[in-house]
């Protein structure tokens, strides 16, 4: 019985027993169902997500592709005007360069410069600028041809032509570029104009090398700079030679300033029917070791390009103020009238450099005459009034000086603390020729004496002249008829001489 009890007992464990791990097995399965549908569900996500993965990488190499391109492109365009930049030019002309080499033909390059550019920019502002250069632009492409139409940077541009065969053809792109040029462009509501200088150069008549032709057309380019606005020049053996001529002056002036070689010479103004000398103007000289005395029209040019005005300009006021000084002191003179020109104007920082100037040399502030020319004015009346400004605060006169050349803007005069007008000598010429003329040279004395600015008649070459200029009220005189610029030891004795003439005729 007890047997079978434990026997039965037995058996009823062993269904419980089966039952829980017929259970337990259901629910693992259940369980396992579910993980491998989660699985199944994760797998599938993750399917979906590496091909959205698949497409976007694909995507954004097409962009990337795409953005590359484009810098590409940018690199070698200019973002104002789209037109090939300068890299793009130079990698087309020495492509174009190596082909004639290999085979034949011809590759003329046109360096084109906008003329006086910075007026437009300066009397328009840039936007009318920045529409010359684009227009410039668009109608070189379509003057181009075949060939390439560049913009070099600021207002310098340039066309290379492959199909031009003679240099007659050359000529008469050139001149149609100038031509086509010239035709006034429209700018919002206005009409504005502009002119360009073109200087061409082609290989192999001109150059060996993509370089050289650059180098050639550029000396084209400054002979027709030159020569005025709107020209066009081709290369020729003459510009060669003088470009080098120039080099060569450029790099002994480098020099020449070092060696004291530029020095003042100076050109005595006299005031009243004496004559009396009164004051000095200093005029630059350079006194070359082989060419003997060179006139400033020809180095100052180059003193300009070479940024060696400043420079040139401090030895010399120095120098002056040395010489001139003890003069002041002693009666003998009463001032000393210094010229600046325009880029030292503009550069700033002029009424300053003379402050310096003026307390290391001790020289009297009241004794100096500044002479500016009327560019410096008209580029930049705002900066040039506030040097003119301070020049006077330091008790420094101005003198406007070539009057009569320029555009001569009456109603700036009125407003700038100018004490002095230097009478250009191309007016001075005139007066003989006849009414009209004087009646100019009148008319300027007139406006003078009312804005109560003194005159001073330049290039007085004959007793007429300045006999008419007295009688007309303008009593300070500047001219070969006087003296004519000296060095110093001559000026000396031309006022011992003055000053015994002087003493036994009074
Ligand atoms: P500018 O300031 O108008 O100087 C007067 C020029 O006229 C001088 O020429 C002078 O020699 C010349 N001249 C004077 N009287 C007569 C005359 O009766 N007849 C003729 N035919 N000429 C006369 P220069 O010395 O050759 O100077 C030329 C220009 O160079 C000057 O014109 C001035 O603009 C510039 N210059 C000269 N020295 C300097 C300088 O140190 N600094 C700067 N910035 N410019 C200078
Ligand atoms: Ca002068
Ligand atoms: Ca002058």
């Amino acid at each position: 019985m007890k047997t079978d009890e434990s026997g039965q007992g037995q058996m009823d464990r062993l269904l419980r027993r089966l039952e829980r791990e017929r259970r337990a097995r259901a629910q693992a399965e259940t369980l396992l169902e579910e993980r491998s549908r989660q699985l199944y569900l994760a797998n599938h996500e993750l399917a979906l997500l590496a091909s959205a993965l698949e497409q976007r990488v694909e995507e954004r190499t097409q962009e990337l592709v795409a953005e590359r391109e484009r810098a590409v492109a940018l690199a070698r365009q200019d973002q104002l005007t789209g037109l090939a930049n300068r890299r793009n030019f130079n990698d087309f002309l020495s492509a174009a360069c190596s082909r004639v080499w290999a085979r034949s033909g011809r590759v003329s390059v046109f360096l084109v410069d906008v003329d006086d550019f910075k007026h437009i920019n300066d009397a328009h502002g840039h936007e009318a600028g920045d529409a010359a250069l684009t227009e410039v632009a668009r109608r070189l492409s379509c003057l181009s041809h075949s060939g390439l139409a560049a913009r070099l940077g600021g207002d310098e541009f340039a066309v290379v032509c492959i199909d031009l065969a003679t240099e007659e053809q050359e000529k008469a792109l050139a001149k149609s570029i100038v031509e086509t040029l010239k035709q006034p462009y429209a700018f919002g509501a206005r009409s504005l104009s502009i002119a360009v200088s073109v200087g061409h150069a082609s290989l192999p008549d001109h150059a060996n090398s993509s370089a050289e032709l650059m180098r050639h057309a550029d000396m084209a380019l400054f002979a027709s700079k030159k020569a005025g606005r709107a020209t066009a020049t081709a290369f020729s053996d003459d510009l060669r030679d003088e470009a080098e001529e120039r080099r060569l002056l450029e790099l002994e002036l480098v020099l020449a300033l070092d060696r004291g070689e530029i020095v003042p010479w100076y050109q005595p103004i006299v005031e009243g029917a004496g004559r009396t000398p009164k004051g000095v103007e200093v005029l630059a000289r350079w006194n070359h070791p082989l060419r003997g005395v060179v006139l400033p029209s020809l180095f100052l040019p180059l003193a300009e390009e070479r940024k060696l005005l400043g420079a040139m300009f401090i030895s010399l006021f120095r120098q002056a103020c040395r010489e001139i000084g003890p003069l002041i002191s002693a009666g003998k003179l009463s001032y000393l009238s210094v010229n600046a020109s325009p880029s030292q104007f503009r550069a700033g920082g002029f009424a300053a450099l003379i402050q310096l100037l003026l307390q290391e040399t001790g020289f009297p502030p009241k004794a100096l005459v500044v002479e500016i020319t009327e560019d410096v004015i008209m580029t930049d009346l705002t900066r040039a009034t506030r040097e003119i400004d301070e020049l006077t605060r330091l008790g420094v006169r101005i003198a406007l000086d070539d009057f009569g050349t320029g555009y001569s803007n009456i109603a700036s005069l009125s407003r700038l603390p100018i004490q002095w007008l230097k009478l250009d000598r191309s007016l001075i010429a005139r007066i003989g020729d006849g009414h009209v003329e004087q009646a100019i040279v009148r008319a300027v004395l007139d406006m003078a004496r009312a804005l109560h600015i003194d005159v001073v008649a330049e290039g007085i070459e004959t007793e007429r002249q300045a006999e008419w200029l007295i009688s007309a009220g303008c009593r300070r005189h500047q001219g070969y008829l006087y003296g004519r610029p000296t060095p110093f030891d001559a000026l000396r004795d031309f006022l011992s001489s003055h000053a015994i003439k002087h003493a036994s005729t009074g």
